[in-house]
This record gives C-alpha cells, sequence and structure tokens, in this order.
C-alpha cells in the first residue's frame, strides 16, 4: 500500500478539489490539531473501556491479545479475530495472534476509533453478528443508556 506523507497528500488533494474544496480544506488545515500517540493512546483507550463499560471482562492486552491499528483493504472500521480464526490464519510460520485490529485510515478520526473499538470490544465479549445480531444490539442499546457513547454520536 502506498501511504502519502502529510506534504504529498495535501498536494495531490489540493490537486483535485474544486475551488470551494479548497477554501474549506485550507480553513481546517490551519486549525490546530491534536494528533494521538497512538502507541500510547490505543491500549489507555482499551483499558479505560474495558474497566469503565465491560467489568474488566475483557482480556488484558498482551503478546497474546493485542489491540492495534492495521492498514485495511476493505472500509472495514476494525475487526477481531479470535483464537480459532487466528489459528486458521496462521501459516508459513507466521502466527497470526489473538485481539483486535482497528482500521489504521481511522487514526486522524478519535472518535471514531472509540466507537470502532467498543464494537470490537463487544465481539470480544463473545456476541456476534450472525445468530447473536438481537443480542449484539442489545448490548449497543444498553451502552448507549449507560452512556458509553456520550459525545461520540
Ligand atoms: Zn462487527
Amino acid at each position: 500500500m502506498v501511504v502519502l506523507g502529510r506534504i504529498n497528500y495535501r498536494w495531490y488533494a489540493l490537486c483535485i478539489m474544486t475551488e470551494e474544496q479548497k477554501y474549506v480544506y485550507e480553513w481546517i488545515d490551519d486549525l490546530p490539531t491534536f494528533v494521538p500517540d497512538w502507541s500510547k493512546e490505543l491500549p489507555a483507550m482499551y483499558q479505560s473501556l474495558n474497566a469503565s463499560w465491560f467489568e474488566n471482562a475483557l482480556p488484558p492486552l498482551s503478546e497474546t491479545f493485542v489491540c492495534e491499528f492495521q492498514d485495511m483493504p476493505r472500509e472495514s472500521a476494525g475487526i477481531y479475530i479470535g483464537a480459532n480464526h487466528a489459528k486458521q490464519l496462521s501459516r508459513n510460520g507466521v502466527t497470526v495472534r489473538v485481539g483486535i485490529r482497528i482500521n489504521s485510515k481511522l487514526q486522524c478520526l478519535k472518535d471514531h476509533v472509540k466507537i470502532a473499538l467498543l464494537h470490537e470490544m463487544i465481539h470480544v465479549r463473545g456476541f456476534t453478528h450472525n445468530a447473536g445480531e438481537a443480542d449484539f444490539q442489545a448490548v449497543i442499546a444498553a451502552l448507549w443508556k449507560a452512556g458509553a457513547y456520550h459525545k461520540l454520536l
């Protein structure tokens, strides 16, 4: 995957924008931005959400249970890789670790990282979309009611 640096992306983006979009882009680009140090922030976010909304029932982060950003070829915001899936994906001496992967594209959208992380943490807790979609939605509704999405949505 080609990763464009900020300067290159800005140049590219400005080339394909309408004049109106350029004015909006330049205005936003001049605003001060806070880019989290995700190497610390993502584990801290996981631990905080685990404590606040899952009663610390989810596994602590370790070498065998990770929560990381990852480039993704699709528009998925994140994915939870359980033990069976990790075993299936592991091959050629490469071990795919159990845990959560968040789409790297979200790194500039902190609130969206939190929303995606909450979603994947519900999967870690054992709720799935297939047969268990109603239960999955019930957990989201309960989290919403309890305030987990306050200021996020
Ligand atoms: Zn899901």
